[in-house]
């Protein structure tokens, strides 16, 4: 992408409506646009991150078994009026009428759909055991939207879904998405610690949320350092095999919310394997037997011939909240640091110098090698500003060229991550980036 011709909307001054640092910056850096209260628009940068993030999340998904689906956003009331979540729901579910006065809603989360959509496929105990997913959005009439897209009214979710006959079943699911999040956080370049949760309006008796430390997270959280020291992409996980001993790695170790902190165990930790600190919950899984398959309806026969109501679990992911919470994480007072994995683009090409013909030459032959995996800073500005906007902008790489430099066939390479600085030939810093 060309600067000179790209829809970067970034700004100078800090946003004032803005009071955690990831929503500052994903406005100055031009990344999003507020359309109405808790409602953003998704501009080039941001929506080539979003689309990153999304990837990941379904390649880990997918790794673990599950199946990808869309479902759409629009729910009839009828389905909810069955699980009987429709009055519970309350006002954060945002209801609508169509043209002939049927109540319609749109979807805060997909138990009636899919298990309706499944329920008309599944007969027999052969169809057994799913996972369906989708990544799709979501509305949720939040009291008080704020922090950008970390806590928005309509925002990205994956959403996954499992059908198994038996309650071990069920755990097996459950475990295969507990490690799938695992990797799916680890790749992303963060830390996520499953913590026991309450299970909450949505039912049942098993439940983990994933939570990243960070400053401005909204919750309390008590941590074991261990849990900080493991490595959850070293553990190499056979999907159809036993998840118990990965999963119990992680849950024998304390980790708690303050609403399920147990001061007593706590105080038992040695002082220094204790971290407090605040936390940002990035997924959250459910295994809640037939709260769903009863009163909708779903049953399939056995392998003895009797009628078995299938046991499910529900699996989410805040994929739009994980942008912000990634920034929260990788940041500095110049801009985002983007870790590799999730950058918008891999590097940034600053031309100090358009118009003079060896820049020009040596920055086109670059921006062409890196194919569109780059942002090309031709723009008739300053370097300073060109410095400043692609540290703002935080591409992982930075390739500066200047005349000197470009007519003796050096460059220099900028690590954003760690500030390091390297002067290079160009097929070098190619390779470097590239590798
Ligand atoms: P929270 O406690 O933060 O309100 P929740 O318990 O309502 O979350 P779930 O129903 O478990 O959320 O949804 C799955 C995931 O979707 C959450 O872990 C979170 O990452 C994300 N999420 C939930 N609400 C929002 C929101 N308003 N904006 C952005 N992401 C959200
Ligand atoms: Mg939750």
């Amino acid at each position: 992408m060309r600067l000179s011709r790209a829809f970067l909307p970034t700004l100078k001054e800090t946003p004032a409506e803005a009071q955690i640092v990831s929503h500052r910056l994903m406005l100055r850096a031009g990344l999003i646009r507020q359309t109405a209260a808790g409602i953003y628009a998704w501009l080039p940068l941001g929506w080539r991150a979003l689309q990153k993030v999304e990837q990941i999340v379904r390649e880990e998904q997918d790794r673990a078994g599950a199946q990808e689906v869309l479902m759409p956003t629009m729910q009839s009331a009828d389905l909810w009026r069955q699980s009987g979540r429709y009055d519970a729901y309350g006002p954060e579910m945002l209801r609508l009428k169509d043209r002939h006065e049927r109540e319609m809603l749109f979807g805060p989360t997909n138990e009636e759909m899919v298990t309706d959509i499944f329920g008309q496929f599944a007969k027999s105990y052969r169809d057994l055991p799913r996972n369906l997913y989708h990544i799709q959005w979501k509305f949720r009439d939040e009291v008080r939207p704020r922090f950008g897209v970390m806590r928005g009214r309509e925002f990205l979710m994956k959403d996954a879904y499992s059908f198994d006959l038996t309650k071990a079943g069920a755990e097996h699911s459950y475990r295969q998405m507990f490690v799938a999040y695992l990797r799916t956080f680890a790749r992303m370049g963060l830390k996520a610690i499953p913590m026991r949760a309450d299970t909450g309006p949505i039912g049942g008796d098993l439940s983990h949320e994933f939570i990243i430390l960070a400053e401005t997270g909204e919750s309390q959280v008590f941590v074991s350092r261990k849990l900080l020291e493991k490595d959850p992409l070293a553990e190499a996980p056979d999907y159809d095999g036993d998840l118990a001993p990965i999963v119990e790695g992680w849950t024998s170790h304390y980790a708690a919310t303050e609403e399920m902190h147990d001061a007593a165990a706590w105080e038992k930790l040695p002082e220094a394997e204790r971290v407090s600190a605040r936390g940002i919950e990035v997924g959250h899984i459910f295994y809640f037997g037939t709260r769903y398959s009863q009163p909708m309806g779903l049953s399939v026969q056995g392998p003895d011939g009797a009628t078995v109501v299938p046991e499910m679990g529900s699996y989410g992911i805040g994929v739009s909240r994980l942008v912000g919470a990634i920034i929260e994480a990788n940041h500095d007072e110049a801009g985002i640091k983007w870790p590799d994995a999730v950058a918008p683009f891999r590097a940034a090409v600053l031309n100090l110098k358009p118009g003079d013909s060896a820049c020009d030459s040596l920055c086109g032959q670059l921006y062409a090698s890196l194919a569109h995996d780059a942002v090309y800073d031709d723009r008739d500005e300053r370097a300073g500003r060109k410095f400043a906007d692609a540290d703002l902008m935080g591409h992982p790489w930075q390739v500066i060229v200047g005349p000197k430099g470009a007519a003796a066939g050096r460059v220099e390479l900028k690590r954003r991550m760690t500030g390091e600085r390297h002067e290079v030939s160009p097929e070098d810093a190619l390779g470097m980036i590239k590798g």
